[in-house]
């Protein structure tokens, strides 16, 4: 887990962005950033290590068990980054505007790392709009820069069916 991919990415001197450094709180901090840059997006980003694990889901999350969304695993950021919304200038590293869609805690079912290292997480979610479990499961694409993940809502009482 480290911070140095995300600053080698950004201007801190153009980009409003937090630099930000590595630390450990006791409740694990969940956020959603809805990113209209290039391409929408939204960034989930789960606090583990004392940084912000990050993957960039390009369709959002879905509640229903049924629909699996890719979540492509991009650089860890700095635990500072859960409460930033504003521009990044136009010509800076994934320039526009970013939002907060959804925020709170998070739970992971066992070991939080050994899940990520494993590639199969299971965890609770503690947000306003995103609630209950769900699954983070990677997945393996040849031609992939990043590694994939699927996020996937887990059949409960949260959970919603659109077909
Ligand atoms: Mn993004």
């Amino acid at each position: 887990m480290s911070l140095a991919t995300y600053h080698h990415k950004r201007d801190f001197k153009k980009t409003s962005e937090p630099v930000g450094k590595k630390s450990i709180k006791a409740k694990a901090i969940y956020v959603i950033q809805k990113h209209a840059a290039s391409h929408l997006h939204y960034d989930l980003r789960l606090e583990m290590n004392g940084v912000l694990k990050s993957w960039a889901v390009p369709k959002g999350p879905s509640r229903d068990p049924h629909v699996k969304r890719l979540a492509i695993e991009v650089e860890d950021h700095p635990i500072a980054y859960a409460k930033f919304h504003g521009t990044i200038p136009k010509g800076e590293y994934g320039a526009g505007k970013v939002t907060i869609w959804d925020k709170g805690t998070w739970k992971s079912e066992n070991s939080a790392k050994k899940a990520y290292q494993r590639g199969n997480m299971t965890f609770d979610l503690f947000g306003k709009k995103l609630k209950g479990r769900w699954k983070l499961i990677r997945i393996r694409i040849k031609s992939a820069k990043n590694p994939s993940w699927l996020l996937i809502k887990i059949k409960d009482r949260y959970a919603t069916k659109t077909h």
